[in-house]
């Protein structure tokens, strides 16, 4: 039921589009990205982090609750389960629990190391079907405490990286994770563009996709990003609307404290998110 990210990425590299990857946090995340996914009808990676496996009380949880989900709400598109910038026993643990897709984010390792861990998961999850991704230069700005300096890659460890069978691959090109700095200089496109000629086809992954210039998404996307990952946008959107319902004093009215009213806004606040960044990224209708 749960597919590997390797044929939807190899469709979108050749079809120019790029499969949206939503971070999961609980259930009302997953349940308005399928929704809107499914409504769109594009390809989904459910992104789940180290912290917000641990939150949902382990891997084995999350699995069970998407697979679940996905059958009781009747979702047709292919959905891959992913573990974003697993560590190496994370990893394990992700094949382990019926995740169809693993990161191993080696990008804070000694080159040689990274490579000796990358090949190892390789070969476990090909036997299995599972997709991998491997990170070459550390994504800047914060995921789950661990602050990067926002380096790019250097196309020769890229090309290294991309030799040992991987599926995809993260190469930092001056994105960052969390929200942009208003004196952020914007993509490197020419590293993107070195690390394109050194990786061959590979189909290269855009992390930190939350509130990159539109423009600069979709310019990314047509020099060989497939796969874009959005999870600071979502958890804006939910807290913007959750704050003007709370603001309004509607949790006071009637049972407005009823979390399923409570949360009601910020789950349709994260399907209307999901939708606009389906319609950047150009895989509406590509399911
Ligand atoms: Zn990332």
């Amino acid at each position: 039921m749960l597919v590997s990210a390797e044929e939807m990425l190899i469709k979108a590299r050749d079809g120019h589009y790029g499969v949206p990857q939503f971070n999961i946090n609980n259930l009302e995340w997953t349940k308005a990205i399928l929704n809107a996914c499914e409504e769109m009808k594009s390809p989904v990676i459910l992104g789940v982090s180290m912290g917000a496996g641990k939150y949902m009380t382990g891997f084995k949880t999350v699995s069970a609750m998407v697979k679940a989900m996905v059958d009781s709400l009747g979702i047709t598109v292919p959905v891959c389960l992913h573990l974003d910038h697993g560590t190496y026993d994370g990893a394990k643990a992700c094949i382990e629990a019926g995740f169809s897709s693993i990161m191993f984010d080696g990008s804070s390792l000694p080159i040689d190391e990274n490579i000796a861990k990358t090949t190892e998961l390789v070969s476990i999850a090909k036997e299995k079907g599972i997709s991998v991704e491997a990170e070459v230069g550390a994504i800047g700005g914060e995921e789950d405490g661990v602050v990067g300096m926002g380096e790019c890659a250097d196309p020769e460890q890229c090309a290294k990286i991309a030799s040992l069978g991987v599926t995809m691959l993260a190469a930092g090109i001056g994105n960052i994770h969390g929200v942009y700095p208003a004196n952020w200089p914007g993509l490197r496109f020419d590293v993107l563009e070195a690390v394109r000629a050194k990786t061959g086809n590979i189909p290269l992954v855009l992390h930190g996709g939350s509130g990159i210039p539109d423009d600069q998404v979709r310019k990314a996307i047509s020099m060989g990003v497939a796969k874009v990952n959005v999870n600071t946008e979502l958890q804006l959107s939910f807290a913007k609307a959750t704050r003007e319902y709370i603001e309004a004093g509607k949790d006071k009215i009637g049972k407005g404290y009823d979390p399923r009213k409570l949360l009601l806004p910020g789950y349709n606040a994260m399907i209307e998110t999901c939708k606009d960044r389906i319609r950047c990224f150009g895989s509406d209708g590509k399911a």
